[in-house]
């Protein structure tokens, strides 16, 4: 066992209205609140003015699901990195897959936005995965080191605190197919080995990496249990407390 700590991050993408989000972070802070991991979650930018109060002062994080590229200007549509501050967001996650590949986010842009947050304070979650084809084409390990090479270029190796990596296979996400554990722990650990060629060993063994893709209650503990599997980065299961907190409180 690595004495990383695990971390479960719940992304809401674009669901619930401000009630509904209200009613589900108060759940969460209730049941969560003798939790003994770290936890996230992340709802829509319309939300986090209501989720900000809610969450202060526990022991769940606020996060959002992207930002611009840019702090300020003519940018119709997006959302800078001093609005989400002024909001007391405290984390970014980028390059999730549908930002990917329904908004064609490529790996140069997600690294702008990545060193921005970074420059901000912000902790960044850096979503990594491969496609099925990708995979059935032998290429998923090429597509995580590209992504988590070209994500993190010109990241200093002060700032990797504030990084985390979270794997999350396409075809695993939002499917029901979740990638066996053992699969998943293979990449989880070669994405290790690609940190330690960028920042060294030491490093590269305290950067926590979550696994991401139809992760359940009753698949958590298995996927946790993996010497590389350091937490999840949970959607479908994130949008009810029932389904949340027991991922967040795996046994
Ligand atoms: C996600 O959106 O990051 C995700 C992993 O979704 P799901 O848990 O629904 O597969």
């Amino acid at each position: 066992m690595s004495d990383r700590p695990y971390y479960i991050a719940g992304n809401w993408k674009m669901h619930k209205t401000r009630s509904q989000a209200a009613e589900l972070a108060g759940a969460l802070v209730t049941q969560l609140k003798d939790g003994k991991h770290k936890y996230l979650v992340a709802p829509s930018f319309t939300l986090l003015e209501t989720v900000a109060p809610i969450l202060k002062g526990t022991n769940i994080r606020l996060g959002a699901q992207n930002c611009a590229a840019e702090e300020q200007g003519a940018h119709t549509g997006e959302v800078s990195v001093l609005q989400l501050k002024d909001l007391e967001v405290q984390t970014v996650i980028l390059g999730h897959s549908e930002r990917r590949h329904i908004y064609h986010e490529d790996d140069a842009l997600i690294n702008k936005k990545l060193r921005l947050a970074l420059q901000h304070g912000f902790e960044v979650i850096l979503c990594v995965g491969e496609l099925l084809e990708e995979r059935e084409a032998g290429k998923a390990e090429q597509v995580c080191e590209t992504q988590t090479v070209k994500g993190l270029e010109g990241v200093a190796a002060g700032d990797l605190g504030r990084i985390v990596i979270a794997y999350e296979p396409v075809w695993a996400i939002g499917t029901g197919k979740t990638a066996t554990p053992e699969d998943a722990d293979a990449i989880h650990a070669f994405v290790r080995k690609v940190l330690a060629k960028l920042y060294g060993q030491a490093a590269a063994d305290k950067i926590l990496i979550q696994y991401g893709g139809s992760v359940k209650p009753e698949n958590a503990a298995q996927l946790m249990a993996k010497e590389n599997i350091d937490g999840a980065l949970v959607g479908g299961a994130a949008l009810k407390a029932d389904t949340f907190v027991p991922i967040a409180k795996f046994a």
